[in-house]
């Protein structure tokens, strides 16, 4: 059938739509974190370090063709900002998803300079992507437009020069399609993406490592500040992919009781504790929806977004020791944080990348509640993704075992560095400032030893 010219209009806008909001936000906290380290050292100034650490190093902007199962020709639009690799090669996720734009790219790839900063490794920041919605796709449909993709993208990025990973819309599957079509162009065999399966080059645990590094993240934490521990506390998780899902493991193992998980079309809330296993199988194997939860669990309550009041999110009304927003950005509102701080919720842990908004977390701040940030919490998966990087470098294979330690010593040592940081510019307990202050200073102090 003909696109009416409405339709194509409306493809056209929809398209190069440009909205820059979510990074002036990630902007503006760094900014705001890092006021006191810039006033006490001129020589942030006058290496014109911010100025040089706002802008991208270079954003590619690709046109991605390829061919429906019914025959017809498909155009999403491809990406990659490569914003800052003064610390390392580029390193950042791929998202496929359509809401993808410059915009959500730009904050993304800035938030990752800082993250991989904290991490202590030698890795730059990136981020890429594209407007394709994997989501009612065919495995064939995924494969052909992931080979189109890299068609483009090859000719950007390599094993010391960028390496992506997975992201939302972008796991095992995707980056197997990628890789396979990297090797085909190329004829090389190399550490060029990170996420791969195990069987041909990724790292054990790489899937788990987001989700079980947020977690060691507040282990850390609640030892250090608190003198607490997660053992029988009530948790919160939202999301229903692969941070959240790990997330919720990771509190199982540990004893704690995740109560929740949420995806676009509402939240899950199961008293008892979730059945992962149920809920493995009902997103990671058959990709399907969580009330199919409720066929096995009638007790378990499900949450249409729809139906609960506009700017909140029905996920963050359960009374909660912990919570963690593992979903997507902006998901936590001033609305939420307000029913957080009523319901006495001791923390706030990021696995989504800055999954709460500005308002939400200075009133968490306000009110005495542990917020820890997502450039912290979540540094766990990019930490194996590096590891993946050395294991391909050196063609290892590691345990199960070391690679789970060496990331609980990352996550450990990072919060460290994040709550002494904190400390020791005055802000204590303050998160936020402690892992931009932190994270700033290395790649600062890099960029001027590099020159300019
Ligand atoms: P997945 O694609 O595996 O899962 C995303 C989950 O979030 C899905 O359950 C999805 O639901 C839900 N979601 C997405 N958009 C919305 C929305 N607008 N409202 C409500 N729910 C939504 O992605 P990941 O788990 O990998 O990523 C989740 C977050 O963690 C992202 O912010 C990502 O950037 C961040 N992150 C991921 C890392 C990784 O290693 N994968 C590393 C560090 C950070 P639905 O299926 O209905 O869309």
């Amino acid at each position: 059938m003909q696109s009416t010219l409405g339709e194509i209009l409306k493809r056209v806008k929809e398209r190069n739509y440009h909205d820059e909001t979510v990074f002036f936000q990630a902007v503006e906290e760094v900014i705001r974190s890092i006021k006191p380290l810039l006033d006490n050292d001129p020589r942030y100034e006058q290496n014109g370090i911010l100025d040089r650490l706002l802008t991208p190093d270079r954003i590619v902007t690709f046109k991605v063709v390829w061919l429906d199962d019914h025959n017809k020709v498909q155009v999403n639009k491809g990406y990659r900002v490569q914003f800052n690799n003064a610390l390392g090669p580029y390193k950042g996720g791929l998202r496929f998803h359509p809401t993808v734009n410059v915009g959500v790219l730009k904050f993304l790839a800035f938030e990752q300079i800082f993250k991989n900063s904290l991490t202590g490794l030698i890795i730059g920041g990136a981020k890429g992507g594209s407007d394709f919605d994997p989501k009612g796709k065919s495995d064939f449909e995924v494969m052909k437009f992931c080979a189109a993709f890299m068609t483009e993208l090859h000719k950007y990025i390599g094993p010391r020069v960028d390496v992506p990973a997975g992201d939302i819309g972008v796991g095992a599957r995707e980056i197997g399609y990628l890789f396979g079509e990297y090797k085909k162009i190329t004829s090389s065999y190399e550490g060029v993406l990170t996420g791969k399966p195990f069987m041909f080059g990724g790292s054990l645990m790489r899937p788990e490592a987001t989700g079980y590094g947020v977690v060691y993240f507040v282990q850390a934490l609640l030892e250090m500040e608190h003198k607490e521990s997660l053992e029988g506390k009530i948790c919160t998780v939202s999301g229903a992919g692969n941070v959240a899902i790990h997330t919720i493991e990771k509190l199982q193992h540990i004893g704690a009781i995740p109560v929740s998980c949420s995806d676009s079309q509402g939240t899950l809330y199961d008293s008892r504790g979730i059945d992962l296993a149920l809920l493995k199988e009902i997103k990671l194997t058959k990709r399907g929806a969580l009330t199919d939860y409720l066929k096995t669990h009638a007790n378990a309550q499900f949450i249409p977004t729809r139906d609960y009041p506009e700017g909140g999110h029905a996920v963050w009304s359960i009374p909660c020791y912990a919570a963690f927003p593992c979903a997507t950005q902006n998901e936590l509102s001033l609305v939420d944080a307000k029913m957080l701080v009523k319901n006495k919720t001791v923390l706030v842990a990021e696995g989504a990348n800055m999954p709460s908004t500005t308002e939400a977390v200075l009133f968490l701040q306000k009110h005495g509640v542990s917020f820890a940030p997502a450039k912290a919490a979540n540094a766990g998966g990019v930490a194996v993704s590096e590891f993946e990087m050395s294991q391909n470098a050196s063609l290892q294979r590691w345990s199960f075992e070391k690679v789970d330690a060496k990331l609980k010593e990352t996550m450990t040592q990072l919060c460290k560095r994040v709550v002494l940081t904190a400390k020791d510019y005055g802000v204590e307990g303050n998160y936020v400032d402690g892992a931009n202050i932190a994270g700033f200073k290395r790649v600062a102090d890099a960029m001027i030893a590099e020159g300019f």
